[in-house]
This record gives C-alpha cells, sequence and structure tokens, in this order.
C-alpha cells in the first residue's frame, strides 16, 4: 500500500492486536511510525517500511 500518512489517520492493520482491535491512529510521522491502538491505547513503534507493508486499509483520513 503506498500512501502518504499523516497524523491523526485512523489505519487498519493486518495483523489484530491482542486486545481485539485492528485499528490503530497514527500519532507520529517519520523514518519511524508510531501508532495507538484506538481500543486499547497501547503505543507500537514501527519501522516505515514495515508498518506500510503491515497496512491493510485507511479507515479514517485525517482532514484539516
Ligand atoms: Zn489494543
Amino acid at each position: 500500500m503506498v500512501k502518504v500518512f499523516n497524523i491523526g489517520d485512523i489505519v487498519e492493520m493486518k495483523k489484530q492486536h491482542p486486545c481485539g482491535s485492528k485499528n490503530w491512529e497514527i500519532i507520529r510521522v517519520g523514518a519511524d511510525i508510531k501508532i495507538k491502538c484506538c481500543t486499547c491505547s497501547r503505543i507500537v513503534m514501527l519501522e516505515r517500511g514495515k508498518f506500510e507493508k503491515d497496512v491493510k486499509k485507511m479507515i479514517e483520513e485525517k482532514l484539516d
């Protein structure tokens, strides 16, 4: 999935979080991407390449 990601976007990841959620909010964008689980608020940091591979789809794009 090639796309521009922005802080505040909600994405669905391929892998389900142990809490049962697949939706994550992007909270930092850079060489690494930081995402926060929408259900349990757990924060995870992923290398950008890995993140892009693991994203399934955009759920909600932040509009400004
Ligand atoms: Zn979670």
